[in-house]
């Protein structure tokens, strides 16, 4: 039997890179995976494979609630969501940095406030929220408002890990370096250089490679999965040693 069997899984930004990774992940270990996303086409090549697949922008409030109403049990929860704007804090206008915290950090407190009672009413659930290692743990250029918000999700995870401890619901999250997903690669094609932006991706990573996204659903798989359970408010690197 899969790791995850009779588990009910929802996950945030599953179309593309490291959510559609981690949905494709749950549903080989036996979940019951109910996937999101505004990209509705790429979205639906999860059917496929029995996925649950639904239209949800995290950044609407009315949308989450209502979307959280209609699912009656999760077991965990993979905030998955979020945007990396270019720049430093002179380039970061006040537009540039509320919508960086709305995507990046607000909708993790929206989905979590509306799926959390469920938890609490099933006395059990696990939290996986997306950080990064432009956060707290690493300075990054030019990552000045990325690196605010990924820093604020370690804070929003330890939170509401301790506040939920005895009712069995851990939370963590995960802080991965560089992963190849089509973000990463349109924005090394937005550069005026694309062959030297790469090369700069490249020359940062210890190992000589960037990670994979299936690399990072293993992780996000442990620590969703009774594996972890005693594992909770940890924000978890995978960065090849970027960090180190
Ligand atoms: P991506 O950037 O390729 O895809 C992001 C997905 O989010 C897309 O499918 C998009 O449609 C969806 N999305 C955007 N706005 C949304 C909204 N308002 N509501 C719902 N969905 C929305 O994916 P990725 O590169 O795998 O990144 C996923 C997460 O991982 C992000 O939080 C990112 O910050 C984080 N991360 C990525 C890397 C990396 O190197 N790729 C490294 C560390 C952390």
């Amino acid at each position: 039997p899969g790791r995850m069997e009779g588990k009910v899984v929802v996950l945030t930004a599953a179309a593309q890179g490291i959510g559609r990774a981690a949905a494709e992940t749950f549903v080989r270990e036996g979940a019951n995976v109910i996937a999101s996303d505004i990209q509705t086409d790429k979205l639906k090549e999860l059917e496929s494979l029995g996925v649950d697949c639904r239209k949800l922008d995290v950044m609407d409030s009315d949308a989450v609630n209502a979307f959280a109403a209609s699912i009656p049990r999760v077991d965990v929860l993979f905030n998955c969501a979020g945007f990396v704007f270019h720049g430093t804090i002179l380039d970061t206008e006040e537009k540039d940095w509320d919508f960086s915290f709305d995507l990046n950090v607000k909708s993790m407190y929206r989905m979590c406030r509306a799926i959390l009672p469920k938890m609490i009413e099933q006395n059990g659930g696990t939290i996986v929220n997306m950080s990064s290692v432009a956060s707290s743990i690493k300075g990054a250029p030019n990552r000045c408002v990325y690196g605010t918000t990924k820093a604020a999700v370690i804070g929003l995870t330890k939170a509401i890990a301790a506040d939920y401890v005895s009712n069995n619901i851990r939370a963590n999250c995960i802080c991965p370096g560089t992963v190849d997903t089509p973000s990463l690669q349109g924005r090394i094609q937005a550069q005026p250089n694309p062959g030297e932006a790469r090369k700069d991706f490249l020359a940062r990573q210890k190992m000589g490679r960037l990670c994979t996204a299936q690399e990072v659903a293993n992780l996000i798989l442990f620590l969703a999965s009774d594996e972890s359970s005693y594992i909770t408010g940890d924000a978890c690197v995978i960065d090849g040693g970027w960090s180190l």
